[in-house]
């Protein structure tokens, strides 16, 4: 098998794939048990978090949900900069609340200053924000917008999707005071698809009390009284979750500080790459994604034919994100990725650009 690039599910360790076919354990059981609460922990270091994080037999779209419907009665307000951050703005709006947009274009930031204009006319419950849109490969300033919505804003809660970035990229749960950050199996934790999971701050579960109609799957407060008891409240994806404890001994093995790097060493391998060719970068050069890149087409090559000739020798990459296609293409370069591998893409990509035209 040759590796992919594209953003998810992402290859998994041939090991990885293994443990999940150990024999079932009931998910109340003292051996499950100890195996969650090892998961938890190391989880919580991974979020820089001495909370808890909240493990869901779902997607991270079920988290999205989870956030909108456990900490806000109605008033949200989303940021968009792409795709994920307006999926999370309508699931807040199919779930009957009442959630404004801060639009900000696709190739700029989610920054500090604009979320403290939109938060100085009315108090929301929370704020939702995307770490890194996979759609474009550009990473938001998380840090400053949640320090920029504590001072204008004290009570609403800082709701981050860090599902291409969780494990990519630096992310610092209770020193930025973050309240909630949702993360998927599939993407930079490079496990197989089906978990989700959310880091919860004490008072982002007490505002979680609060509020009606929570729902009962993805009551947060249910999930936690399960966690406390090492397990959840409904069955759990057994197999995924002895995955996911192996997965993070090996990626706490490689260390945070390491992987990070190595993600950085990619990123900056593929930004040469593509000005050398000709190519544009998309997202402005502070707020390029670590575990994602978008390629601007700036040559207008044919990016479909691109895509079928690398997969004709089993390597994939992913087209521009909806209105994006053809005038962009991604490499994603999270999870496994190593260096090797992304030379032996670029090579492919420059005997494709090399094919004289008829
Ligand atoms: C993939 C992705 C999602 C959706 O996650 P699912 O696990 O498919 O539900 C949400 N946000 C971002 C940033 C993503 O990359």
């Amino acid at each position: 098998m040759s590796p992919s690039f594209v953003p998810g599910p992402v290859d998994v360790n041939h090991d990885i794939l293994q443990a999940q076919a150990q024999p079932m354990l009931p998910h109340r059981s003292p051996e499950y048990e100890k195996i969650f609460h090892q998961a938890e922990g190391k989880l919580r270091v991974l979020f820089g978090t001495q909370d808890r994080v909240l493990i869901s037999a779902s997607s991270g779209t079920g988290l999205q949900e989870a956030a909108v419907r456990n900490f806000a009665q109605s008033d949200v307000l989303s940021c968009i900069n792409g795709a994920f951050g307006n999926r999370w703005h309508q699931v807040a709006l199919s779930n009957g609340k009442n959630a404004d947009k801060l639009e900000i274009p696709w190739d700029q930031p989610i920054t500090a200053v604009a979320v403290q204009h939109a938060l100085a006319n009315k108090e929301y419950e929370i704020i939702t924000i995307v770490h890194n849109e996979t759609s474009t490969g550009l990473e938001n300033p998380i840090e400053a917008v949640s320090n920029a919505v504590h001072k204008i804003s004290p009570n609403t809660l800082v709701c981050v999707d860090a599902v291409s970035s969780l494990g990519g990229a630096p992310i610092l749960m209770d020193s930025w005071g973050l309240d909630f950050v949702l993360t998927s199996s599939q993407k930079a934790l490079a496990l197989p698809p089906g978990l989700a999971l959310g880091a919860t701050s004490n008072r982002a579960l007490e505002r979680a009390a609060s509020i009606t109609n929570r729902g009962w799957y993805f009551d947060l407060l249910r999930l936690e009284n399960a966690r406390i008891k090492n397990s959840t409240p409904a069955t759990s994806a057994v197999s995924l979750v002895y995955a996911l404890d192996q997965q993070l001994d090996r990626i706490l093995e490689e260390g945070l500080e390491n992987r990070f790097f190595r993600y950085q060493k990619l990123a900056e391998r593929i930004h040469q790459w593509a000005l050398q060719q000709g190519f544009g970068l998309y997202a402005p050069a502070d707020y390029r994604s670590r575990t994602v890149t978008t390629v601007t087409n700036s040559r207008n090559i044919d990016v479909s034919a691109l895509i079928a000739y690398l997969l004709e020798r089993n390597i994939r990459i992913a087209n521009g994100y909806g209105s994006l296609k053809g005038k962009t293409f991604r490499i994603a370069h999270m999870g496994e990725t190593t260096m090797a591998d992304l030379e032996m893409l670029l090579t492919t990509i420059d005997d494709f650009l090399a094919i004289p035209d008829d």
